[in-house]
């Protein structure tokens, strides 16, 4: 019998009024300040930025992909490069997802069974085998800090029956990888004084259920029950209705342990971010502030702006005046929508670092106003002037 593991996760401040937490979550590369924007590095990158750049904009941990890696460059070759860190010269932590979305949504083909999950590579259409023991395996290959169980991706809408075979099988494969990562690595975390030293990489399982509150219950209560360090909300933020999306929140949050993590996966609007933070979500990723940069578009304290837009040419000050970003510091409205006119590839890589330090400097503001007991104060006039 595997003992029970010790999760490296420090609460130290509650929201009074909601279930808003600040922590720190220590893992093999240092600390994670929740709640925390991880920049996504789908194949060992966040598109146009650099790992430097990336430590620049304050950004403690990346999100990449098992599917994508294994694909290319391959995890072996990442195992011979001696992991993700040395690879891409990242000494920051890196959580990996376990490929079950890429899988179901990339795939020209995927079959389910018990064994795992059959696919094509989208690159090349070559078959290829996921089981939740060799997902863990690649995810060691790797070398990331947060490994995620083996999960069955559905869509949106789907009926009741569908996700409920999903989410059996979901069930069955945390519990394959849970034993099979038990049985690879050797728990070695201890207390310290001031927080966690943490010798091995983490893992977290993924609650599915689509928008059923039962069966998001039962995924929830499913993966309490596991011996895994924290958890994951998957399957939500597929174009389901706002209120249904944070209702299977609320319904998963109610039923995990208080005293671990709980990342929202894929979610990264400034304003669904903050309704997921009230309900108790700790850690986000998305591709979406770098996706909409390449396409012009850039947060800003007073919702989005396209900078390709004619208003633009002319407007000499920064795309957002509280901003301490360096595109913002440096370059005015102007030049970048030329740059972004132009087609210059520097617009891309000026407005992703814009975004990305946006949503950084973001969570740093929701912590301490949670601190201060301001936060729902803070997020009612985010908000309105978001909107
Ligand atoms: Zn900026």
């Amino acid at each position: 019998m595997t003992k029970q593991v010790i999760s490296p996760f420090k609460i130290l401040s509650k929201d009074k009024k909601t279930k808003a937490r600040v922590g720190k979550l220590y893992t093999q590369h240092g600390i994670i300040n929740t709640p925390v924007f991880m920049p996504v590095a789908t194949q060992a990158t966040v598109k146009a930025l650099t790992s430097e750049d990336l430590k620049n904009l304050g950004a403690e941990c990346l999100l990449s992909n098992t599917y994508h890696l294994y694909l290319r460059p391959g995890t072996e070759l990442l195992k011979k490069m001696k992991g993700i860190h040395n690879f891409m010269k990242w000494d920051g932590s890196v959580l990996t997802d376990s490929g079950g979305f890429q899988v179901w949504s990339l795939s020209h083909f995927t079959k389910i069974s018990d064994k795992g999950a059959t696919f094509t590579s989208h690159h090349d259409g070559s078959k290829h085998l996921f089981t939740p023991e060799n997902v863990i395996d690649s995810q060691m290959k790797i070398g990331s800090d947060i490994f995620v169980t083996l999960d069955v991706c559905t869509e949106n809408p789907i009926t009741k029956k569908k996700s409920r075979e999903a989410l059996d099988t979901t069930k069955k494969w945390a519990e394959r990888a849970v034993k099979h990562y038990h049985k690879k690595v050797k728990q070695n975390i201890k207390k310290t004084k001031t927080g966690f030293d943490v010798k091995n990489p983490l893992l977290f399982a993924i609650a599915q259920g689509a928008t059923f509150d039962d069966l998001r219950k039962e995924s929830a209560l499913h993966i309490a029950s596991q011996n895994i360090h924290g958890y994951c909300i998957g399957g939500l933020s597929t174009g389901e209705k706002d209120e249904d999306m944070n209702r299977a929140v609320s319904v998963v949050i109610d039923n995990l342990p208080e005293d671990k993590p709980r990342y929202f996966m894929g979610l990264g609007t400034p304003t669904e971010m903050l309704e997921c933070i009230e309900r108790g979500v700790d850690m986000f990723d998305c591709v979406f502030p770098t996706r909409i940069a390449r396409n012009g578009t850039v947060f800003t304290s007073e919702g989005t702006i396209n900078i390709k837009n004619n208003e633009y040419r002319l407007q000499n000050k920064p795309l957002d005046k509280k901003c301490d970003c360096y595109t913002c510091q440096n370059y005015s409205r102007a030049y970048l929508s030329h740059l972004f006119r132009a087609k210059e590839l520097t617009s891309h890589r000026l407005l992703s670092i814009h975004n990305i330090r946006f949503l950084i400097q973001l969570m740093d503001r929701v912590r301490k106003e949670i601190r201060k007991g301001t936060f729902s104060k803070f997020k009612k006039d985010f908000i309105k002037k978001y909107k």
